[in-house]
């Protein structure tokens, strides 16, 4: 948790016991939870935490660059401690959301790059299929 220590009081944030909170148990699962969802899992420890509070939280650890939000089109946004760029793959039967190895698409931004005039700076990967649990 070093980390958040540092990056929140480099931006002079204040590092509250909600923020900490939000941000411990994006780091402890793999599962790229909702706003909601990481509100009803850290609801038990944090009976008097609104759901407010969590989004103000995750709006506050997306701006300082600890966390991602991934926009998977489902109306509302899913959260994401992993915060270098990697590719993401959902089921299409139970929305799980998984990452996906970067090895794999590591020249990826080169090869787009290739094909077209731009220079590519990022990318946002996004697979659709079906999990093994669904299968
Ligand atoms: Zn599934
Ligand atoms: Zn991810």
């Amino acid at each position: 948790m070093e980390n958040i220590t540092t990056i929140f009081k480099e931006k002079k944030l204040k590092l509250t016991p909600q923020r900490l909170a939000v941000y411990k148990y994006l780091m402890s699962t793999k599962e790229h939870p909702s706003a909601e969802v990481i509100y009803k899992a850290i609801q038990p420890e944090y009976p008097t935490m609104s759901l407010a509070t969590v989004y103000k939280a995750l709006k506050t650890l997306v701006e300082v660059g600890l966390v991602k939000e991934l926009n998977v089109g489902e109306g509302n946004f899913r959260y994401d401690g992993k915060c270098e760029t990697h590719p993401h793959i959902q089921c299409i039967k139970c929305s799980r959301v998984d990452d996906l190895s970067n090895e794999v698409f590591k020249d990826i931004n080169t090869d787009a790059q290739k094909v077209s005039d731009y220079k590519v700076l990022s990318n946002q990967l996004y697979f659709y299929g079906i999990c093994k649990d669904c299968q």
